[in-house]
């Protein structure tokens, strides 16, 4: 068959190069706030409906369109925002290409009101320009989204899977924009409404209370590039990605990169497929890097990658190092009475290489901490006390260590916790008087789907009547008279989210570990006191509890010589 090469028309030119930019509400929600954020609005309002596959209004309050501009903005690669080539080298605002509004415009309903007027725009032709009710800033309706190519529309996912996407995108203006109140709805009801806070306050606004204590600030300007925000402490850890937010020169970028880099500084205090958070912006000369790669403006190319990452890394390493290294202290490591090894030492190497230390040699030939488990030469211990039945204090190389006993021993049994809920389960130790619970009717048919859960962390349980259940084992690290209370929280948990999830199961094992923990009161032997500090060394995160609290302090020798004036 003879082939004959034709040019496209320009409806479906614009169809076509559409899918680049808009292929979900996600991506027209994301192309509609960045056009106000350039217009300078200070309040952003979104409004959905169906996730916004029905229905999209985004509001602002920003500088507007003149009669001329809001016809041309329908125009494809028609932009306010540059003019020359040398513009395109110095790109200061999210948008440039002048392609969202007509890509947006040529697979949905489009209406725009400004200050002067209003445009209804079903397609090129049967445009409707009328007077509009609006005063300040800009409103784009967007309705029936894909209306006019149901082979896109077929490809949305559900309206829960849409409006997550959703959220997950207006979170990232939320926390790159803190000036600037966002407030969406879905369906009338409010989903975010946040007023303009510093950043700091954004991100506990944005992302729970439990931040507020656990971030540490980046403030760092090398050459010229600055980098700014925040980092979290060991207690924002996360199991998933998706709390690294990293903008250049205020826009939001997916820079794998730069996710490496960051995670490279943690790595001796987290675990594999373990994630920090992290909220940084870069200021980077707009010569510097590139992000007219793809339409949809997340990915950047850098001219010096390897410059970026080493900018990065000193920044964030810095930070580390002064705020945790207090907390990760460096330890004695001593032939004669026993070790505490401990890889902040290794920490400590890895991001200070200047700063050889000259006990490596010493450290790196005593004994590791497995070889002193075998070694219970009780001779041995004399450097552990017990304070107030509460603390343990024990010598290290740069001072001395303050441990709480209840966190340490959470943390060593949060830890077994974990491992044996994922094999055999923790051992069970039967009970002389075996004790009956009973629940409430609903209450208990929850219950029955957690006991085999509940057996896994030690308990030996089994149905009684209709509404009881008998306990002949509890996990052997319990003391008596904790069954019911530790049931009850994990129940009630259960209850609340009703999902058998791995975060139901740390969850388990956090209770499991807070309840079964020796309590700030208990007299520890020596013995005890040492095989505790030892065991919380073999863990994976000896400083912080699950809980996020602290449970080393550091007091050093220089900090006690100061306060003697030792100078
Ligand atoms: P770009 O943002 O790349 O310039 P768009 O298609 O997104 O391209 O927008 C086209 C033009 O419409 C912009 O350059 C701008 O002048 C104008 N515009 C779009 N949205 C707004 C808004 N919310 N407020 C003011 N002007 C707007
Ligand atoms: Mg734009």
């Amino acid at each position: 068959m003879k082939q004959i090469i034709k040019k496209l028309n320009s409806k479906l030119i614009d169809q076509i190069s559409a899918g680049e930019v808009v292929d979900c509400p996600e991506s027209v929600i994301k192309e509609l706030i960045d056009n106000s954020i350039d217009a300078k609005s200070t309040i952003i309002k979104i409004h959905l409906k169906k996730a916004g596959t029905s229905e999209i209004i985004v509001r602002d309050n920003g500088i507007g369109m003149n009669d001329t501009n809001i016809v041309n903005c329908l125009e494809r690669f028609a932009t306010s925002k540059i003019s020359t080539q040398s513009d395109l080298n110095n790109i200061k605002t999210l948008g440039f290409r002048g392609e969202a509004l007509p890509s947006i415009s040529s697979v949905s309903k489009i209406i725009i009101k400004s200050s002067g007027n209003s445009i209804q725009n079903y397609s090129k032709n049967k445009m409707k320009i009328l007077p509009s009710n609006i005063e300040t800033g800009t409103e784009i309706t967007v309705s029936n989204i894909f209306y006019n190519i149901p082979a896109r529309k077929k490809f949305l996912k559900s309206d829960n899977y849409e409006l997550r996407k959703v959220i997950n995108t207006i979170n990232k203006f939320c926390i790159g924009y803190p000036e600037i109140s966002f407030l969406l709805t879905h369906n009338n009801k409010k989903l975010i409404n946040v007023q303009s806070e510093p950043l700091d306050s954004r991100i506990v606004s944005l992302l729970g209370k439990d931040y507020k204590k656990n971030l540490l600030k980046v403030d760092s300007t090398k050459e010229t590039v600055s980098i700014n925000g925040y980092i979290g402490n060991l207690s924002t850890i996360k199991k998933r990605k998706g709390n690294q937010f990293c903008y250049i020169n205020n826009r939001y970028i997916n820079n794998n990169l730069i996710n490496i880099t960051i995670h490279s500084c943690y790595k001796h205090l987290i675990e594999l497929g373990e994630y920090p958070f992290s909220v940084l912006f870069l200021t980077v000369p707009t010569n510097m890097f590139d992000v007219n790669v793809h339409p949809k403006k997340l990915e950047v190319k850098f001219d010096n990658e390897l410059k970026i990452q080493y900018l990065i890394k000193s920044a964030i390493s810095t930070i580390l190092k002064n705020n945790l290294l207090k907390v990760t202290p460096d330890f004695y490591i001593n032939k004669s009475k026993g070790i505490l090894e401990n890889e902040s030492f290794a920490f400590a190497q890895s991001i200070d290489s200047n700063n050889v230390n000259n006990n490596f040699e010493e450290r790196a030939s005593v004994l590791t901490s497995e070889d002193h488990r075998n070694n219970d030469d009780s001779n041995e211990i004399d450097n552990v006390w017990q304070l107030h039945n509460k603390y343990i204090i024990t010598e290290i190389k740069s001072g001395l260590v303050i441990v709480d006993q209840h966190v340490a021993h959470e943390r060593v049994l949060y830890e077994e916790a974990k491992i044996a809920l994922d094999g055999e389960g923790l051992n069970s130790q039967k009970i002389l008087f075996p004790q009956t619970l009973s629940f409430e009717t609903e209450e208990f048919t929850y219950l029955l789907e957690l006991l085999l859960y509940l057996e896994k962390i030690g308990f030996e349980i089994r149905k009684f009547g209709e509404r009881s259940v008998i306990i002949e084992g509890v996990p052997s690290e319990l003391s008596l008279g904790k069954e019911k209370e530790i049931i009850q929280d994990i129940l009630e948990n259960y209850m609340e989210s009703k999902e058998l999830n791995s975060s139901f199961i740390e969850y388990m094992a956090a209770t499991y570990a807070c309840k079964a923990a020796v309590k700030a009161g208990e007299s520890l032997t020596q013995i005890e006191c040492l095989e505790l500090i030892n065991k919380l060394f073999n863990t994976n995160h000896p400083y912080y509890c699950p809980h996020g609290r602290p449970i080393i302090v550091n007091l050093t020798i220089d900090e006690l010589d100061k306060r003697f004036e030792r100078h």
